[in-house]
């Protein structure tokens, strides 16, 4: 069996040198356990936090052992009772082709119902952070003029669809590409930019000459900036990520303007998506038949080989992909 240590804590941005690809036997299940196949997992933005040793929300990895994150596989062997071999399962030690895990650790799926990516992203932690941020912690009212960042990866571009569908009067999108500016207009997003052609507030000013209500926060800096400088009274921001200060070794030089929260009554707050489980049904619901009806559509972005795995964690970073980042297996 194969899976990915981490060789060496990246300092600023991570390096194929940070990686190391190492031989193991395949595991044997105990009592309780199941040995599962890996077939799909997910490299994540919120794994390069991980990767320093400072204490956060999720234990940082160790170094010079597996890396971890969420996988579909099919069980080889079970220890435990209620899930046999064949069953597709859903948990959380992807970065490794073959897993021993605890049966409770992991959820079965169903392939009839959606394809085994899907778990990972639309209708997995992906599509629930972006459903959560909208619904839960930004309130997001028919009519209301939404901003979402980092709208053509896999959060931001459900985000930007689920806002259209629950009745947002215009929705913009921010990306890094003119393919993926594109590629928003398709997915029915009323305004795009490319925040590489010029400055963000400029061109949210332009998308949104009435100011916005909400922002779906993926990038924070100059976006968050932006956002704050386009907000009407009482507008709301769900702080969902910072990805333009992951790697960065300095503080970041914005937000400048955070006086304006006072007189315009701004709301700025942060989620994790795990605290949001109470959504999950309602959410799930929700999703399931916009992806039957085909009214959300959801990009991935499918890295061949469990060896790739950490160039496609590097290609995540730097906007390599449309939607999801998904190594298979
Ligand atoms: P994405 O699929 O959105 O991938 C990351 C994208 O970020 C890239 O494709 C890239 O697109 C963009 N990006 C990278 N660097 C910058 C930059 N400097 N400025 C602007 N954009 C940049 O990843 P996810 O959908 O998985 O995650 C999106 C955000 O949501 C992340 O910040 C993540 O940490 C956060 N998150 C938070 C959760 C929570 O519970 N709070 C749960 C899940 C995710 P481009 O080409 O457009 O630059």
């Amino acid at each position: 069996a194969r899976e990915i240590h981490l060789a060496s804590r990246p300092d600023g941005w991570p390096t194929p040198d940070n990686f190391r690809l190492v031989e193991v036997p395949v595991p044997t299940p105990g009592p309780g356990q199941i040995l599962v196949r890996n077939t799909v997992m997910s490299v994540d933005p919120y794994m390069r936090g991980r990767m320093n040793d400072v204490k956060s929300y999720v234990a940082p990895f160790r170094l010079d052992a597996p890396l971890d994150g969420g996988a579909v596989g099919e069980v080889v062997a079970s220890e435990a009772d209620g899930v046999k071999p064949g069953d597709l399962v859903l948990h959380g030690l992807g970065w490794r082709d073959y897993a021993v895990l605890d049966a409770t650790a992991a959820r079965v799926v169903d392939p009839a119902q959606a394809p085994a990516t899907a778990y990972l992203g639309a209708l997995g932690l992906t599509g629930q952070t972006a459903y959560a941020g909208l619904v839960d912690v930004a309130g997001m009212k028919p009519g209301e003029t939404v901003f979402v960042s980092a709208a053509a990866g896999a959060v931001g571009s459900l985000a930007g669809q689920i806002a259209k569908l629950k009745g947002a009067g215009r929705v913009i999108g921010s990306a890094g590409s003119a393919a993926k500016v594109d590629r928003l207009r398709a997915l029915g997003f009323d305004a795009a930019f490319n925040y590489k052609d010029r400055p963000v507030g400029e061109a949210l000013k332009e998308a949104a000459p009435d100011g916005i209500d909400v922002y779906f926060d993926n990038v924070g800096g100059d976006h968050l900036e932006a956002a704050i400088s386009s907000m009407r009274p009482h507008g709301r921001a769900a702080i969902c990520g910072m990805i333009a200060q992951y790697n960065s070794t300095e503080p970041p030089a914005a937000p400048r303007n955070l006086a304006l929260l006072i007189g315009k009554r701004l709301t700025l707050r942060g989620f994790l998506v795990g605290d949001h489980a109470g959504i999950r049904d309602q959410f799930v619901a929700d999703m399931s038949g916009w992806l039957r009806s085909g009214e959300i559509q959801s990009d991935e972005t499918v890295v061949d080989g469990l060896e790739n795995a950490p160039g496609a964690f590097l290609g995540l970073l730097r906007g390599e992909n449309l939607g999801k980042m998904l190594v298979r297996i």
